[in-house]
């Protein structure tokens, strides 16, 4: 069993603006790296989001669920196939 094993994709994509805004506890930040560290799909959802949000702030910092709903559903998609 993996340290990141209580950690999964899910709570990460509902964590990510979360993370990137440093708003997390500490507690599960250590969680999110440890997940970050074993998930390569987690990596490109983070750094999707980052891009996403270096564009966004140009026009409204607020807005960090502008992530192009097609690479949203390709990330989810390729989270649900995990066989974990
Ligand atoms: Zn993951």
């Amino acid at each position: 069993m993996s340290a990141s094993a209580s950690y999964v994709c899910r709570q990460f994509v509902e964590d990510v603006t979360a993370y990137l805004d440093g708003a997390l506890p500490e507690e599960v930040l250590l969680l999110v790296d440890l997940h970050l560290a074993d998930c390569p799909h987690c990596r490109e959802y983070l750094t999707q989001m980052r891009r996403t949000i270096a564009m966004t702030h140009a026009l409204n910092d607020d807005d960090v669920d502008a992530m192009p709903a097609d690479v949203r559903d390709r990330l989810m998609q390729a989270f649900r196939e995990r066989p974990d």
